[in-house]
């Protein structure tokens, strides 16, 4: 659940022969920098829509889960925990590859490890944590029964005390440090609750992390709710590069782009040509005849837009090849999901999906 992705360097400065540092504040993925209390999740996979950028008091009326959550701010989250691997230098070398962070700081005789990577020495792997604290549980176990049932990492906050060289023994603790009071953000209501990890390595102080994530209740239902209980598929997000294709569609042509200078055709629209650069083109429209080049079936989650029923699948995701020869991917519709296959004549159609979308699909089987 915990995972943070490191996505910054460590600055020269922060490599410390010694001496006390500022916190860096890291950010989630996608995620900005703002004040503390008003970080927000900025989602692995969240859209625009989905980013908020503050939370707010759900309401003035008194909160007794809130009093009830606040009961364990001070209480252990993990006592006496270990890494499971001693500081090393197979896992910093790793680390640097994956981050592409070349300082020498990191490698050779006196290595010492990208101070970021100090969660990495804590986390319990795939086969998880032992040492995580019943209060712990019991406070997630509150949550849940109060519906605030989904989590999302907002933000974390190391702080670094020495460094750490391979052979360091990692030791660790954790604190509940606090729980916010109730906040309704677009992912829904719930609460931010802050661990802190204080790090020693060989029994001393090396450095503390701070781990935020907001528990809550999803809002997205009651987006579908308002919506009249009718959930619609993605908007196509339209510019002047690929305005050409849906202007297109709308006249129920399916367009594929020809390069002005050397000819190749292509396929999704790009303002140049892949082949030879040139910005010059036309298009061809595509006789509608294609085959089934590759597909996959996505279970879940669902997406009801997705689903013929509604019900939000399973259903078929293609990558159509058409007889031109470019490929897109796309529905096959009149088949059911698992008789899809590989090699499949599909024909293309065009699908109102809701009063605003026309989409190109392709119909498959004996048509
Ligand atoms: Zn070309």
């Amino acid at each position: 659940m915990t995972v943070v992705r490191e996505g910054r360097k460590a600055p020269e400065k922060r490599q410390m022969p010694g001496g006390r540092k500022a916190p860096e504040k890291r950010q989630m993925p996608g995620g900005r920098e703002v004040p503390e209390e008003q970080q927000m999740p900025g989602g692995r996979e969240a859209s625009e829509e989905q980013q908020m950028p503050e939370g707010r008091q759900a309401s003035e009326e008194p909160d007794e889960l809130y009093e009830r959550l606040k009961a364990f701010e001070g209480r252990a989250a993990a006592t006496a925990g270990t890494g499971k691997d001693p500081v090393n230098e197979p896992m910093i070398r790793h680390w640097c590859e994956a981050m592409g962070d070349t300082n020498p700081a990191y490698a050779g005789p006196d290595a010492v490890a990208p101070p970021t990577m100090l969660q990495a020495w804590t986390m319990g792997g795939l086969s998880g944590h032992t040492d995580r604290s019943a209060a712990y549980e019991e406070l997630f176990g509150l949550l849940d029964g109060a519906g605030c049932t989904s989590v999302v990492a907002t933000d974390c906050e190391q702080e670094y005390l020495r460094p750490l060289r391979p052979g360091d023994l990692i030791t660790f603790d954790a604190v509940i440090e606090s729980v916010s009071e109730r906040k309704t953000t677009k992912l829904g209501t719930g609460y931010f609750v802050t661990t802190r990890m204080d790090v020693r390595a060989d029994g001393e102080p090396a450095g503390t992390h701070r781990f935020r994530i907001l528990k809550y209740a999803p809002a997205a239902p009651k987006r579908a709710a308002e919506r009249g209980g009718r959930s619609l598929r993605p908007r196509p997000v339209i510019n002047r590069d690929n305005a050409g294709f849906w202007q297109g569609v709308a006249e129920h042509r399916l367009l594929i782009q020809r390069c002005g200078d050397c000819a190749a055709l292509r396929f999704p629209w790009l303002p140049g040509c892949n082949a030879c650069g040139c910005q010059e083109w036309d298009t061809v429209e595509a006789s509608g005849e294609g085959a089934v080049f590759s597909q996959v079936v996505m279970h879940h989650p669902p997406f009801p837009a997705f689903g013929a029923d509604g019900a939000g699948g399973p259903y078929a995701v293609a990558l159509i090849e058409l007889a031109e020869g470019v490929r897109m991917v796309s529905n096959v519709v009149g088949v059911p999901y698992d008789k899809v296959r590989i090699g499949m004549p599909v024909r293309l159609e065009f699908l109102r999906t809701d009063d605003e979308l026309e989409l190109p699909v392709f119909r498959g089987g004996e048509g």
